[in-house]
């Protein structure tokens, strides 16, 4: 991962029309960041207002003159300013991101009913954790601190321990046990991020519907399909990337509307091509059996993809305006440093759907005029809140549901919330506990076992020197006949091992394969082999993990970088870099190669 670059900054101000005002540097990575004119009107708007008399509003001003310049008082109405950053954009989503473990499964026990169950959180972990089931019919009654700490994160870390929290999040799904943040699913396997899957395996980010998919990255309405990343109305593809409305193809890469090719990218609407040419359909077929399965091939891509957008400057984006910094955006409008976002306006460093006016969220959705959320839905003028939703007012509250006016859950009137907020926010100014999302040593997991991890990778010592978590839970060995090393593998493919030894493929069901990169065993299941024997793959020898941790590699790095058109020289932003077998195009010129 690398950060923004101070020309990228300035690039992005001169094509938006958007002085910067001010240069800052992180007080984590002491990168410098910008601060542009858009985003101050933006904060402006973040303020927050509280109704209070004169009298009051004296006495408060009178106490906290150091600070005065948060706060402004007018027409009964004392306004609390919302500041610009002091994290840059990447040590922010560094940190929400360490709040979301979507892919280590463990085994744990109910605190409710003790049933053995899989969960995102270790056994170790302090929480009282139940089954969701159970967690969503409970009947909630917020847990309340005994005793006001004066200091949020203790308070708010004494509340989490005393709530419970649903073992993992999975909606309406069936014969599905190995997932997280599915829903309406069937019959898969260590899937994740996913809606509407069917017959899946090790699938992460399956949007809308897709069927029979193993190993794959980011797929919409895909079936049958291997190995494979960003894929689009595709069917039967193996190890592809970037392509859509294909099938019954291998090593595609940027390709569109094709079906029956080989190792073949930036075409169009062809079949039986191999390396990029055509072929009649006897040639190809005959050809294709002898096809093996190493490919050298450079890949040109496009500066950036986006539809239909304006004033964008990012990766994947659709129907967007205004939008920077941001990636993986559908229908958006003034967003910025953001990922992973449909149909939201004026929201920065916020990721789910439809929020208006929210900042430094996770997984907010329909919230209005909110910040520092986590996994909160439709919430209005509240911050600091972490499984809130339908409520508004609220302020460093956790698992409340239709409620107003709360801090720390404690219920209180109006007119005691406008007075008390402004006093906790003065203290968190003068703490220096500034603005910011959730302290990391309130996260629910250990750093490594995050999404942050994925995206900024850590050292076990850097991480605790950045004051995250770390978690040194080892799960269980897993019970198996016998541990088989990658290398003794059979070395020819499924359909042959079937013809061969077809005891072998119903033994290795007892056996925990070696990883051939992290030497951690991992199992196979029946769902797989069928799959693999069914269309003549090899069986795995790297461990899901490692094989997701690849494809996410293979995916742009989430950095943006200014750089030159391989082909014009023009300048330009891309999230690709160029490099050995890339070739990076302005748009214009990668429409003319064609
Ligand atoms: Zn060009």
């Amino acid at each position: 991962m690398e950060y923004t670059s101070r020309e990228v900054y300035e690039y992005i101000s001169k094509k938006a029309n958007d002085p910067i005002v001010e240069w800052k540097k992180c007080r984590v990575s002491w990168q410098e960041f910008a601060i542009y004119q858009s985003d101050i009107d933006f904060y402006s708007k973040m303020n927050l207002v509280f109704e209070v008399d004169e009298w009051f509003v004296n006495e408060f001003l009178e106490k906290n003159t150091d600070i005065k310049k948060y706060f402004e008082y007018k027409d009964g109405k004392l306004e609390i300013k919302m500041p610009t950053p002091t994290l840059c954009p990447e040590e922010r989503e560094r940190r929400r991101f360490s709040f979301m473990n979507e892919q280590c499964l463990y085994k744990r026990d109910c605190d409710h009913s003790w049933k053995l169950l899989i969960w995102i959180f270790s056994p170790d972990k302090p929480y009282i954790v139940y089954d969701q089931d159970f967690w969503r019919t409970f009947n909630r009654d917020p847990y309340k601190i005994r005793d006001n700490k004066n200091n949020f994160d203790d308070n708010i870390s004494d509340i989490l321990l005393h709530t419970p929290i649903a073992n993992r999040a999975v909606l309406n799904c069936e014969n599905s046990d190995y997932t997280n943040q599915v829903r309406e699913s069937r019959n898969s396997y260590m899937c994740f991020n996913c809606i509407e899957i069917e017959d899946c395996l090790y699938v992460y980010k399956g949007v809308s519907y897709n069927k029979n998919c193993v190993d794959c990255d980011n797929v919409d309405h895909c079936s049958l399909c291997y190995e494979s990343i960003n894929l689009k109305n595709c069917m039967s593809l193996f190890y592809c990337q970037n392509c859509s409305d294909c099938s019954d193809s291998w090593y595609l890469i940027n390709c569109i509307g094709c079906h029956d090719c080989f190792n073949c990218n930036n075409i169009e609407n062809k079949s039986y091509c191999i390396n990029n040419k055509q072929y009649t359909k006897e040639e190809y077929n005959e050809k294709i059996s002898d096809l093996k399965e190493e490919n050298h091939w450079i890949i040109t891509y496009l500066w950036f993809t986006q539809k239909d957008c304006d004033l964008s400057f990012w990766d994947s984006l659709v129907w967007c305006k205004n939008t920077i910094f941001s990636s993986e955006l559908t229908n958006c409008e003034n967003v910025k440093y953001s990922c992973d976002v449909m149909g939201m306006k004026n929201c920065y460093d916020t990721r789910w759907i439809n929020a208006q006016f929210c900042l430094e969220s996770y997984l907010a959705g329909e919230d209005y005029h909110c910040g520092f959320l986590f996994e909160s839905r439709s919430n209005v003028n509240s911050r600091y809140c972490i499984y809130c939703h339908n409520s508004q007012n609220l302020f460093w509250c956790v698992w409340l549901k239709n409620k107003e006016y709360c801090i720390y859950n404690r219920q209180y009137t109006k007119e005691e919330y406008n007075k008390i907020v402004p006093e906790i926010i003065a203290q968190m100014i003068r703490n220096k506990q500034r603005w910011e999302f959730f302290n990391p040593k309130l996260a629910f997991y250990g750093y490594n076992e995050t999404m942050a991890m994925e995206k900024y990778p850590l050292e076990k010592e850097q991480a605790i020197k950045m004051w995250y978590k770390w978690s040194d839970y080892e799960s269980p060995t897993p019970k198996v006949e016998k541990f088989v090393p990658w290398e003794s593998l059979p070395k020819v493919w499924c359909r042959t091992i079937q013809e061969k030894k077809p005891d072998f493929l119903k033994k290795i069901l007892n056996y925990a394969i070696v990883c051939e990169v992290s030497k951690k065993p991992f199992r196979l299941v029946q769902q797989e082999i069928d799959f693999y024997v069914k269309y003549n793959l090899p069986l795995p020898t790297k461990h899901p993990e490692i094989r997701h941790k690849e494809r996410f590699l293979k995916k742009d790095s989430g950095t943006i970088f200014l750089v030159n058109c391989d082909s014009c020289w023009k300048n330009m932003l891309s999230v690709h870099k160029p490099g050995p077998g890339k070739n990076v195009l302005c748009e214009k010129c990668y429409y003319n190669d064609k």
